[in-house]
């Protein structure tokens, strides 16, 4: 990054440094007594006192995996970072574009004849600037064809184009802890090249194109944009535009990976920068799933981290880019609920991949405060709660080992950064 574009951006050094911006949360969340703050969705949604902040963090979607869980809505893993008039997105888990309509597309209306009508024609994205992908899991991704598809009507992308950035093509499939002996699926590169590790840039051209009919029609009979002129897709690890940090080394393609290879000791390093924020990445542990990012986005409100998805030691990577966050948004497992649904289950059973995953690629409800305190986070969220419905009462137990605020994420709630306008 050229010097005079870093100086158009007036983050105080302390914040990049500390994260010194104060936290505020709507009033429900602020008149509970104690250090822990513990609330319900009902209690924090738009509307809040958060509105009044010029940078604030909407939570979308806060289980992690599947939505099916009984007695739960949440919809899977997405975050909006909102910085004055504009918003950053931060995955797309399943059912992340209705929770944005219903957080950011204030209805419009008119009276004709004494008739009240909504405006339908809404371009409540058109402050979009860009969408960050942690790793390319479903539970961040459901909803990105969705979103293309929506968006492009509701208004991104012009004048400027989205940037969309998110991990590149890793180049070799997983170690098969499964016995596996299906089909391996092969996305073309065009030519003679395929690949069974599409990243961002493919993953995005190949949805354009499974969709074709549908953008070809709505481009020629309800006058969507041509979607190919307002995205603009970077790769992390792209040495063209986002290119890894020169202590990364890659892993060995000849042997199966290892953790240490997965998630390397390594320094945060810059993927993009606007006038409004700063955002660096670092790997995490998530172990076969790789490559598996948390993002920084400082501000000059304030300091935001989002975990991805991630083990509890990342070598001390989290604990790096996260120091002294204002809000740590963590993802987080319920411990008790591996070892009820995984009971008596060994190495080589059937369900022992999913079970080893479970405990070596998530984060438990017992460690997650330990690392939050590690990373001297001034707040501590958490979100990418598995399974959706795990009682708060549990939850609760995050505390431990953490004296910051804990904030349990519901969908929609809000949580301001900086001081709030009067
Ligand atoms: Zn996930
Ligand atoms: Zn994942």
């Amino acid at each position: 990054m050229a010097q005079n574009e870093s100086d158009k951006l007036h983050i105080p050094r302390r914040t990049l440094l500390k994260g010194a911006g104060a936290l505020a949360l709507s009033p429900l969340l602020m008149s509970l007594e104690g250090k822990s703050s513990f609330a319900a969705a009902s209690n924090i949604k738009k509307g809040s006192r958060a509105q009044k902040f010029n940078t604030k963090l909407v939570l979308l979607g806060t289980t992690g995996g599947m939505t099916w869980w009984p007695g739960s809505n949440r919809a899977s893993s997405s975050q909006a970072l909102v910085v004055g008039d504009s918003m950053y997105i931060i995955d797309l888990g399943f059912g992340a574009t209705q929770r944005l309509a219903e957080a950011f597309n204030h209805a419009k209306f008119v009276t004709i004849n004494g008739e009240k009508l909504q405006l339908e024609l809404s371009t409540f994205l058109k402050n979009v600037r860009a969408v960050f992908l942690t790793h390319l899991h479903m539970d961040h991704l459901g909803d990105y064809p969705t979103f293309l598809m929506i968006g492009a009507r509701a208004g991104f992308g012009i004048p400027n184009r989205l940037q969309i950035i998110g991990p590149g093509d890793r180049g070799r499939l997983e170690e098969n802890k499964t016995g596996y002996s299906g089909t391996i699926l092969k996305a073309e590169c065009g030519g003679p090249k395929q690949t069974t590790t599409p990243g961002t840039k493919q993953m995005t051209n190949l949805l354009l194109q499974a969709f074709a009919q549908n953008f070809n029609d709505c481009a020629m009979d309800a006058g969507y944009p041509d979607l190919q002129n307002i995205i603009d897709v970077k790769e992390i690890g792209d040495p063209r535009t986002i290119p890894w940090p020169v202590d990364f080394i890659l892993p060995n393609p000849s042997k199966p990976w290892t953790r240490n290879e997965t998630c390397p000791a390594m320094v945060p390093f810059e993927i993009y920068r606007d006038d409004l924020i700063r955002v660096s990445a670092i790997l995490v542990d998530h172990y076969q799933v790789y490559p598996s990012f948390a993002f920084r986005f400082d501000t000059n409100d304030g300091s935001l981290v989002i975990s991805g998805d991630t083990g509890p030691d990342t070598k001390g990577n989290l604990q790096k880019l996260a120091k002294g966050a204002d809000v740590l948004v963590h993802e987080v497992i319920d411990n008790a609920w591996i070892t009820a649904t995984f009971k008596g289950v060994k190495e080589g059973d059937p369900a022992w991949p999913l079970y080893y995953h479970a405990i070596t690629a998530h984060t438990t409800i017992e460690d997650v405060g330990r690392v939050a305190e590690q990373c001297q986070a001034k707040t501590l969220v958490l979100s990418h709660i598995g399974p959706g419905n795990t009682p708060l009462s549990r939850l609760k137990k995050a505390q431990k080992n953490f004296s910051g605020k804990l904030i349990i994420g519901e969908d929609l709630m809000e949580i301001g950064l900086g001081r709030a306008h009067r």
